[in-house]
């Protein structure tokens, strides 16, 4: 045994209580980790005084100065010490945090941020005369003073973060940090339309949300049309459905008006905005396959349940919330927008057969199948067959024959992707292959061309511009058009050249020559999507690629266009020549091949 040297005993740790500014420090790392969340307490606080009219001042991305004034309840002077008290709450009349029905109840933010910031508080309460003020510096309130004021609350913060460095470090632009603010601004205000929002960037005014009266679909679509776009309430479906003690209601957008992010969902429970999995899941999954893999659809929906059905406690911004019968909560939404989709006669398109696509191959790696013949896969893209030229299909990238006819009536043997024989459906064509046959998803094949061609020519001098006869006003959110107007160099050698158009609109005057046909005020919308989620800044090549992909989709032949033979043939040959044609650019394939061997088999012939 070895002896134990005294010096050599671990030192007994010393267990200490925190002082309370660093307890208050961390608690606030995690209610408020950027301004969006300061500003979020802030205005959730002013919803819960009652308020009928907010004002949101901010400078510096929040960061100099976030300011929220709303004329709701007001302060008595002797609770200003303690609505900035940690776990000193008005609105808790509840200890078991069962019935929660504030927006507020932990008695936190203020508190919070009094430890990170520079905070001033006026308050004059209905009814009073004077207002009185209380200004926390480095943690320790001041006395409260007397001062002017309206009736109702300003709160004050300068100098966000000033206290914690660290957390500084990690905040964005400012202006990635002032459209987070934007964003939660937007939210809260659609769960209460009958408030007015205004929200001012140095002095500039970013958002002006008149009140929306009337009853209470009225107000809300009203106030959708005003946060997520005029063609929005115009064109989404009213829901309202309800079961036991469970209500849904809102607007969703029809499967047409899909997003490629879920940028546009808004969801709320008991009014509260939140970012709930189960709910965005289920949501998506209603739509199923009427809307293609990658698309989201647009929805503002608001979840009613009584108050102990939900708990609220289980993120520190409060942005995410558990259900006590979750497959109750997802069957609702699911059934609910099913049947709303139903009765607007948007219905799923069926499946083909799970036996026969069984013995489908796929090229590519999708699924983990792989291509049934080896070797034909290789040969489809090798293949270099003069390519006809009808103006649906783009030509590969490299030089191609313009001079070269479509032939009569492709051989089958003669190409790898075949000669194609008929459409199914508006959708796949069918085309006779030597070994077999092939069924091509004719949307995916088409975007994967369109992709291909961007790139090249980007690669090349950049993206050919055709110029619009009359420039087009495209409306769009505020925070689409100011992502494109930043944006707006960068769009150059992508082929669009567009300018700023008020606050809600960009002015388009050129559009890459491929996609001059395309919807594009579709296009463009879609686009800004995809910009303000690259808001993260990826690498440009990354990003440049993805905008294409999101061009090429609405260049392309959508599913349901009917195709004579030699649009089909010619979609065939310009696959053949085109790298990575066997996928779509979502990585789904863009054809499936069926070989003789195969249907023999499915016979029993073999
Ligand atoms: P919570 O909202 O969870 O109660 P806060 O720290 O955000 O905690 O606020 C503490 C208290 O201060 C609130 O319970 C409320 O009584 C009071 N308060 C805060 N902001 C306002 C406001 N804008 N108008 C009226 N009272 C307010
Ligand atoms: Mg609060």
């Amino acid at each position: 045994m070895t002896p134990m040297l005294a010096d050599a005993a671990p030192r007994l740790p010393v267990i200490r209580r925190l002082p309370q500014n660093i307890v208050n420090r961390i608690a606030a790392g995690e209610v408020v980790e950027r301004p969006a969340a300061a500003v979020k307490e802030l205005v959730e606080n002013a919803l819960d005084a009652g308020a009928s009219r907010i004002l949101i001042e901010i400078e510096d991305g929040g960061r100099g100065l976030i300011a929220v004034t709303d004329d709701g309840s007001g302060m008595a002077p002797d609770a200003l010490p303690l609505a900035i008290e940690r776990h000193a709450t008005s609105k808790l009349d509840d200890d078991a945090l069962i019935k929660i029905r504030s927006l507020g109840f932990r008695g936190e933010a203020l508190a919070a941020l009094a430890e990170v910031s520079r905070l001033r508080l006026v308050s004059r309460p209905a009814g009073q005369t004077a207002a009185a003020a209380l200004a926390v510096e480095a943690g320790r309130a001041r006395p409260v003073e007397p001062a002017a004021g309206p009736p109702g609350t300003r709160v004050e913060l300068r100098d966000l973060f000033f206290a914690t460095p660290a957390r500084l470090k990690f905040l964005k632009s400012e202006r990635a940090e002032t459209q987070a603010i934007r964003e939660v601004v937007e939210r809260l205000a659609m769960a209460y339309p009958a408030v007015e929002f205004g929200l001012v960037q140095a002095g500039k005014r970013l958002l002006a949300l008149p009140a929306c009266q009337g009853l209470a679909f009225d107000a809300l679509v009203r106030r959708l049309g005003q946060v997520m776009g005029a063609a929005f309430a115009e064109n989404a479906l009213q829901l309202d459905e309800a079961r036991d003690e469970l209500r849904l209601f809102g607007y969703i957008g029809l499967p047409t008006e899909s997003r490629p992010s879920a940028r546009s969902q808004h969801l709320f429970v008991n009014r509260r905005p939140v970012l709930d999995r189960l709910l965005k899941g289920a949501l998506r999954a209603a739509y199923g396959d009427l809307l293609f893999a990658d698309r989201q659809p647009m929805a503002a929906l608001f979840l009613e349940l009584p108050p102990e059905q939900v708990d609220v406690n289980v993120h520190p911004a409060k942005a995410e919330v558990r259900f006590r019968e979750p497959a109750m909560v997802r069957g609702l939404v699911i059934g609910g927008i099913k049947q709303r989709l139903a009765a607007a006669g948007c219905r799923t398109t069926s499946s083909l057969g799970q036996a026969a696509l069984g013995a489908f191959g796929r090229p590519g790696g999708a699924g983990g199948r792989s291509w049934p013949r080896p070797g034909l896969a290789e040969a489809a893209t090798s293949f270099q067959a003069p390519a006809p030229g009808p103006d649906l299909v783009p030509g590969p990238p490299a030089a191609r024959p313009m001079d070269a006819a479509p032939p009569a009536e492709a051989a089958a043997a003669d190409y790898p992707l075949g000669a194609a024989r008929a459409q199914l459906h508006d959708s796949y064509i069918v085309a006779q292959t030597a070994a077999g046959l092939i069924l091509v998803d004719q949307h995916a094949a088409h975007e994967r061309l369109v992709f291909e061609q961007l790139k090249a020519q980007l690669a090349a001098q950049g993206v050919r511009r055709q110029g619009l006869l009359l420039p087009e006003v495209v409306t769009l959110q505020p925070a689409q058009a100011e992502a494109l107007a930043a944006r707006q160099a960068e769009l150059v050698p992508l082929g669009l050249v567009l300018e700023p158009f008020g606050t809600d609109a960009v002015l388009l005057r050129e559009v890459p020559a491929l996609l001059a046909k395309a919807d594009l005020a579709a296009l463009v919308r879609d686009l800004a999507d995809s910009l303000l989620e690259l808001e993260l800044a990826s690498p440009l090549e990354q990003a440049l690629h993805r905008v294409c992909a999101s061009l090429a989709c609405h260049g392309s032949v959508r599913a349901g266009r009917r195709l004579s033979l030699a649009e089909m043939d010619a979609l065939l040959r310009a696959m053949e020549q085109t790298p990575h044609s066997g996928q779509c650019n979502h990585g789904r394939p863009t054809y499936v091949a069926l070989s003789l061997a195969d249907i023999e088999r499915q016979f029993q012939r073999r």
